[in-house]
């Protein structure tokens, strides 16, 4: 999925419970949620840097180790020795992003990884479509793509009367 539903799905969902719950998420919470909902995606960094490098390759970041979900073990036993809530929501904030990689992304995230080389994939809407670009393009054409701009000017609005003013 894109940034946007990255960043803004999990952190409206987390709200409202916390709201429900008669707790709202504190500012550190927030942070470490959207920290977590987001970090795959820096390997994207790479992506544009090898994609300089090798212009003839198809290169997709999903394919990196930064988009296998076990990779995050050692990160999350860390903060969470440190600090369990921190890495409860670490954890929440990666799974988010890994289903919602796992529903609609290029060709699906490698859950097992490196125990199987599987990818997992629910929907094919975009599916076979491995350059990100023309991935990106083929999704914004999808009527989800309106909801994740949606919720994400929500996220920022929220984030801006509850955290900032
Ligand atoms: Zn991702």
């Amino acid at each position: 999925m894109v940034n946007q539903a990255h960043f803004s799905y999990p952190f409206l969902i987390a709200s409202m419970l916390s709201i429900a719950f008669g707790h709202l998420v504190s500012v550190q919470e927030a942070f470490v949620l959207l920290f977590a909902a987001f970090a795959p995606d820096i390997d994207f960094l790479a992506e544009m840097y090898l994609k300089k490098k090798y212009p003839k390759k198809v290169i997709n970041h999903h394919d990196f180790i930064t988009h296998a979900p076990l990779f995050y073990v050692i990160f999350v036993v860390g903060i969470s020795i440190w600090n369990i809530k921190y890495g409860m929501l670490a954890v929440y904030g990666l799974l988010t992003h890994f289903i919602m990689d796992t529903l609609i992304s290029p060709h699906g995230i490698r859950w097992l990884y490196p125990f199987k080389n599987k990818f997992y994939l629910w929907t094919d809407f975009t599916k076979g479509l491995d350059d990100t670009d023309k991935w990106l393009a083929a999704y914004k054409k999808l009527p989800i793509y309106k909801y994740d701009n949606i919720a994400f000017v929500i996220t920022i609005v929220l984030v801006i009367a509850l955290y900032i003013v």
